[in-house]
């Protein structure tokens, strides 16, 4: 039974509802109930084969003065962030003895836009892995209860003996917490075995330390820590550093694959196709692997646009990519080099020819509709090589020279050479 995902806004003010639910639904393309009591948002959570993956919950409505709502919430499993129309000392330690993933003030200039990045965090949080590496039980226990709140999945390790296996098992982990003081190996000497490893690029690292000594917070940023965190701490700062690491990370990795895909297409973009392409050519040979290379072009491109319009042109070429990457298996490259120009590094195909004339029949059985009138069919040109040459740039000139041919011999056909 598949459940219908869905996230909750609760608050006795229609236009605060509103203004969040519009900006949740713009960014995250899910369901959003609004409600504006606590009998109406007690409807909602009680329908069966729902599931609020997030609740923003104010914290006084009409028939919930005592913050009602919120415990509602969160007992019915649904992780919280709430609003509140004004903050004290005695407010915010009220607040901070639930386990809330975030407490926004309502007249607070971007409380909107944090409501929007805390809900989105919060549902990509159970993808990404973050490892506590402490020899205090109480204080690894304090720690996980805070990351679990925020939905993150958490590992936890008493030194750095016992971390190094769950890293190893877990690669993908993006965040550490390395206490300084343990027994073994201390953790600033455990950040630098982690960076020789990891680049910043791919893990964080915060140091944690009770110690007032100054030349701690340095030892963990001369091993290469992103962080230090020094105890005591609250809990928002530990929540904003470490949301602060996993945000960088994942910023990083998002102009990382901007700077190898194509906008129009997300296939990969010729700087992506040349350096994957020169690896894939050199272990290709080092291994005796066949690899073929082939370059397609769309006929007539230039007629689609002129008599169909741009955005036509635009929807073949979305079309095209999509059913290259179809007849491709996963270590396979596909990537658009031009205009209306494809490459693919394919690795041992047997006959390449039955391989490209596949891709380019599936191509020319193609009708794309849309708003432009009249379905476009297209076809293309081909030209490929299996012949390995000096380098991966040769092999692409090579079939770069079929690929004419192909044209001269009159289009919608392959030639290999
Ligand atoms: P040939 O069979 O010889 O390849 O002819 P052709 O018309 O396909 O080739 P030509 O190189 O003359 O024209 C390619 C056209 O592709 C011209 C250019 O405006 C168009 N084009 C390039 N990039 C894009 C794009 O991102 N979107 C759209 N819609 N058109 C594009
Ligand atoms: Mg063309
Ligand atoms: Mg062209």
């Amino acid at each position: 039974m598949s459940l219908n995902k869905r996230l909750l806004v609760i608050d006795d003010n229609q236009s605060i509802v509103l203004a969040v639910s519009a900006a949740l639904h713009q960014s995250l393309r899910l369901p959003v109930d609004g409600a504006n009591d606590l009998a109406q948002a007690r409807q909602f959570m009680e329908q069966p084969d729902v599931h609020y993956l997030a609740a923003v919950v104010d914290l006084h409505l009409p028939d919930a003065e005592d913050d009602e709502a919120v415990d509602l919430a969160l007992a019915h499993g649904i992780p919280v962030v709430v609003l509140t129309g004004d903050l004290n000392e005695r407010l915010r330690d009220h607040i901070c003895a639930r386990p809330l993933v975030d407490y926004v003030v309502k007249q607070s200039v971007n409380a909107v836009e944090v409501v929007r990045s805390d809900v989105c965090r919060l549902l990509r949080n159970p993808e990404r892995k973050v490892l506590i590496v402490d020899d205090s039980d109480s204080f690894r226990e304090y720690l996980k209860s805070v990351l679990l709140t925020q939905q993150l999945q958490v590992f936890s390790a008493s030194n750095a003996a016992a971390a190094l296996p769950i890293i190893a098992a877990h690669p993908d982990i993006s965040l550490t917490l390395n206490d300084y003081h343990m027994p073994g190996q201390d953790g600033a000497e455990l950040t630098n075995t982690l960076r020789g490893r990891f680049p910043a690029t791919e893990m964080a690292i915060i140091g944690v330390t009770v110690s007032t000594d100054p030349f701690v917070p340095v030892k963990f940023l001369k091993a290469g820590a992103s962080d230090v965190l020094r105890k005591p701490f609250i809990v928002e700062e530990l929540v904003s550093r470490v949301n602060a690491c996993l945000d960088n990370l994942e910023n990083i990795k998002t102009i990382a694959d901007q700077a190898n895909h194509d906008y129009l297409t997300q296939l990969y973009n010729r700087r992506y196709l040349f350096n994957a392409g020169s690896t894939l050519h050199s272990n290709a040979r080092r291994d005796h692997i066949k690899i073929t290379v082939a370059v397609l072009d769309i006929d007539f491109f230039k007629k689609i646009n002129d008599s169909l319009g741009h955005e036509a042109g635009d929807a073949a070429l979305i079309a095209v990519a999509a059913e290259l990457k179809r007849s491709l298996r996963s270590g396979d490259i596909v990537a658009r080099i031009g205009g209306e120009e494809f490459c693919i590094v394919a690795v041992n195909v047997e006959n390449p020819l039955i391989l490209i004339e596949h891709m380019r029949n599936r191509v020319e059985s193609l009708c794309i509709t849309g708003s432009w009138g009249n379905p476009i069919r297209l076809t293309l040109s081909a030209g490929f090589t299996s012949t390995p040459g000096d380098s991966f740039e040769s092999m692409v000139r090579q079939a770069d020279k079929a690929l004419y041919q192909a044209k001269a011999a009159g289009r919608n056909c392959s030639i290999g050479i």
